[in-house]
């Protein structure tokens, strides 16, 4: 059989994580929380199950759901959309991307994907027909270099992929970038698709700017986001996506085939749990202290980094160490040091290898004190 994806193998962050796993090594590899979720929201879960909340849900979602989602982006993001018509409940943010990209994506549209990118929006473009058009980040702060997308559009250019806090870097999008996006696009029918599942994992200070709190960017823009990355569920599966009502409605004719709903008793409870702001609004503080501890254990390796400003995500830096690839050396850090990380290779479309590791420091203290330790043996790996 031909295929359609005949360069598409198994994600790499379900290789890493086998190989860790069959090495009984600590896995900072796939992205994941090494926690669990709170306890009121799986009793939450519990209690909608156990009340009879178990056959299929409105398309869009329950309403109770859209609504205090909506009352969250005002909260964080000061604008309300309509959750009639502009809130859509998926199951994950993989499948708002790829209903998105289904929904504007026309056969030889192009789409910009600013690399290193997450694995899968080139097949959300392709399998709709598009061409990826790669431009790449700055590689020193993995920051957006503007004049480079502008020098790449052309009369087909339908969309870009945007990715803040982004993985795997961590940068987080300023307003300035939101303005030169807005700049951009201005006058010309391009549709982003704004990835924004760690929207609420900032460090620093800094605060996750929607594309949706831009009001000339919100009139294009499509905004995914993810529970799963939020409240530490990754295995629920369920998301968002906010859109003006037009694009909603093409989104929708998309999320209908696709799956058609999301699991109903999770709805529920997210409903309940998303009724008090701190549960969401203490996540940074969480996190950041997560970050510091990795990133002051880092300090004693010989890795070169700059600290994530969002994300779970720390990048580091090798190629001063030694000219190894990124693969090898992430295969033999899992094999040799019980320790597996991503390596970054895999989130460029040509496998540029600039000697840059992934961690995910989403994992409890004592297990990254660990991993901190056993890295700091990587001289043997690498004399
Ligand atoms: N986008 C990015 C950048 C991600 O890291 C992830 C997490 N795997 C996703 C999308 C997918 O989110 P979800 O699990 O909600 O589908
Ligand atoms: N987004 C997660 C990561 O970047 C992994 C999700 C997946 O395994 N597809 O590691």
């Amino acid at each position: 059989m031909e295929s359609k994806l005949p360069h598409i193998g198994t994600t790499i962050f379900t290789v890493m994580s086998k190989l860790a796993s069959d090495e009984g090594a600590i896995n900072l590899s796939q992205g994941f929380p090494g926690f669990g979720a709170d306890p009121n929201l799986l009793e939450l879960v519990g209690k909608y199950t156990m009340k009879g909340f178990n056959q299929y849900p409105p398309m869009a979602g329950i309403l109770g759901l859209r609504q205090i989602l909506a009352e969250k982006t005002q909260l964080t993001q000061g604008y309300l959309p309509d959750p009639e018509r502009e809130v859509t409940i998926v199951s994950g943010a993989t499948e708002a991307l790829f209903a998105a990209a289904s929904a504007v994506v026309r056969r030889g549209d192009e789409v910009f994907v600013l690399e290193p990118a997450y694995d899968s929006y080139e097949p959300a473009i392709t399998l709709n027909g598009g061409k990826p058009v790669y431009v790449p980040l700055e590689e020193k702060d993995f920051s957006v270099n503007w004049q480079s997308v502008r020098d790449a559009i052309t009369e087909k250019t339908r969309a870009i992929f945007v990715n803040s806090p982004h993985n795997p870097s961590g940068y987080v999008w300023t307003k300035s970038d939101l303005d030169e996006l807005a700049d951009l696009i201005r006058g010309r029918e391009i549709f982003v698709i704004s990835d924004e599942v760690y929207e609420h994992i900032t460090f620093d200070g800094k605060k996750h700017l929607s594309l949706g709190s831009h009001k000339e960017l919100r009139e294009k823009t499509f905004v995914c986001g993810s529970f799963g990355k939020t409240f530490h569920v990754t295995g629920w599966k369920i998301g968002y996506c906010i859109a003006p009502p037009e694009m909603t409605t093409e989104f929708r004719k998309i999320h209908q085939y696709l799956t058609f709903t999301t699991v109903t008793p999770m709805q529920y409870a997210l409903a309940e749990y998303l009724e008090k702001p701190e549960r969401y609004l203490s996540i940074p503080d969480f996190y950041q202290k997560k970050r510091d501890l990795f990133i002051s254990g880092l300090s004693q390796t010989d890795f070169q980094f700059r600290p994530s400003s969002g994300s779970f995500f720390q990048l580091v830096n090798f190629g001063h160490l030694s000219k190894m690839a990124d693969r090898e050396l992430a295969e033999r850090m899992t094999k040799e040091l019980k320790v597996a990380c991503i390596p970054v290779s895999v989130f460029y479309s040509d496998k540029k290898d600039n000697q840059v590791l992934r961690f995910c420091f989403a994992k409890e203290e004592a297990e990254l004190l660990e991993a901190l330790d056993r890295l700091r043996d990587l001289n043997r790996i690498l004399a």
